[in-house]
């Protein structure tokens, strides 16, 4: 509809629900200069997940406060993360065919729980392998708006590891990236020689059944909040920390629904813990980091992030219909890499179709051609782009120039001026629902 919402972002002394401290919006109505605040939940777009709402102007009485703090208490996991721990440890000593999984509360099973679980669907002979691999064995969480998990293929998994080995990293701290996180322990547990280790932030509790106290922390990385505290808080300070040489990068693969700025401020922080933490002298570098995320969201995180350059890469998921490579007729998928890093240092595999540009210094999707005109291989999503002289860009192969809109477009879009910049590409002419970036 007319108008919308804006995020101011996270603010001291805002309200919390029970996903942390909640995240001021603006709602902005047509015609009115100044809309009114608001605060929501920092990790739920859908009010069925959670309905936490407040004006920022709105009094507050002593009696609503103490039963939304008792709300709150109420509304965390059953289990502590040190209690899971403790579980885990009695799992482990378990003989297989007492190992259970319920299915239905995505939870390991003692067996004096077995009665309480008696009418769930459970999983038995738990192994050490698939202890080891939780992200298979727990069922990907599916709500669309709030925490849809997409996990890496295989190989796209496999591609990050090596690449960032091959970087010369020995520390990952994994935010939302479970997947990549399990990779590497698992590795590490098994292989003496394999140096790498991760710490996951993520704000799926689940894998505190899997993961010691230094390996997981309960995060909200819209609104950077340890849901463990201060003690959660030096966990990760003391895994930034850098011995001699062990060098560490940051890797990100947010839900894609938007709120980049939120998502930018929070990682801003963790980069921030990390530059405290260097004692030598780094003072000017930005710690290493990959974000992946659907190019189109280009412009918004350079915004955020000036140094950063999108990879050609296409990132590839096990449980996403669209952005998974099919043997035939494979789709692309829209997910990149961005990174601080410099892109000549990214290699990508031939095999699986990326070219080195010589002239651009960096690896490219093979049908990712070179123009001359703009003087680089200006392709965002592999296909091949022609360049409009009137725009003075390269634009995808399917659209063409539109007198009216004064810019490129598909042929049959609809003429239509709007003065606010798209959401989702940040460029005017169009709303969201009509943002090219995703026909
Ligand atoms: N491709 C990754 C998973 C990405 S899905 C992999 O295979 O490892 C997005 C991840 O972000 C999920 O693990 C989800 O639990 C987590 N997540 C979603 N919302 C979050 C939030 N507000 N704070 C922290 N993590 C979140
Ligand atoms: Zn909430
Ligand atoms: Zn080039
Ligand atoms: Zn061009
Ligand atoms: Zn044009």
């Amino acid at each position: 509809g007319p108008g919308g919402l804006a995020l101011l972002g996270a603010v001291p002394g805002a309200p919390s629900c029970p996903h942390g401290p909640a995240l001021l919006f603006v709602k902005i109505s047509q015609g009115k200069e100044e809309g009114r605040r608001f605060y929501a939940c920092a990790a739920c777009r859908d009010r069925k997940d959670c309905n936490f709402f407040q004006w920022e102007d709105e009094k507050v009485s002593e009696t609503r406060l103490a039963a939304r703090e008792e709300y709150n208490r109420n509304h965390q996991p059953s289990f502590t993360h040190r209690q899971n721990v403790e579980r885990y440890k009695n799992f482990v000593l378990l003989p297989l065919s007492k190992r259970r999984f319920c299915q239905e509360c995505q939870q390991l099973l003692l067996p004096a729980e077995w009665e309480k679980h008696s009418s769930h669907q459970f999983l038995c002979d738990i192994s050490t392998a698939q202890l080891r691999s939780p992200s298979q064995l727990l069922d990907p969480l599916e709500n669309k708006k709030t925490n849809a998990q997409y996990l890496f293929a295989d190989r796209s998994c496999q591609f990050l590891l090596d690449l960032i080995i091959s970087l010369g990293f020995r520390r990952v701290l994994s935010v939302g990236t479970p997947r990549l996180h399990e990779m590497i322990q698992s590795k590490a547990s098994q292989e003496e020689d394999f140096r790498v280790r991760s710490l996951l932030l993520d704000i799926d509790f689940r894998y505190s059944q899997f993961y010691m106290e230094d390996e997981f922390c309960h995060y909200n990385m819209f609104n950077h909040h340890f849901f463990g505290g201060e003690a959660a808080h030096e966990t990760c300070r003391k895994f930034l920390y850098q011995d001699k040489g062990e060098r560490v990068i940051l890797v990100t693969d947010p839900p894609f629904g938007g709120l980049v700025e939120a998502l930018a401020s929070s990682f801003k922080k963790l980069m921030a813990m990390w530059k405290e933490t260097e004692k030598q002298g780094n003072a000017n570098q930005e710690m290493p980091m990959f974000w992946i995320f659907p190019y189109f969201f280009e412009s918004r995180i350079l915004e955020f992030f000036p140094s950063f350059s999108m990879i050609d890469y296409q990132v590839d998921y096990d449980n996403h219909a669209l952005y998974k490579h099919g043997k035939t007729g494979r789709r692309q998928s829209p997910v990149r890499i961005f990174t601080n890093l410099s892109p000549s240092t990214i290699v990508l595999p031939m095999e699986e179709g990326y070219r080195f540009c010589s002239i651009c210094q960096r690896y490219v999707s093979s049908g990712n051609q070179h123009c001359e005109i703009c003087d680089s291989c200006t392709s965002k999503d592999g296909r091949r782009w022609k360049h409009c002289i009137v725009c003075k860009k390269c634009v995808k192969p399917s659209w063409f120039h539109c007198n009216n809109c004064n810019c490129c477009a598909l042929q049959n879009h609809t003429c239509e001026k709007t003065d606010a910049g798209c959401f989702v590409c940040g460029k005017a002419g169009h709303k969201r629902s009509t943002c090219p970036s995703l026909s």
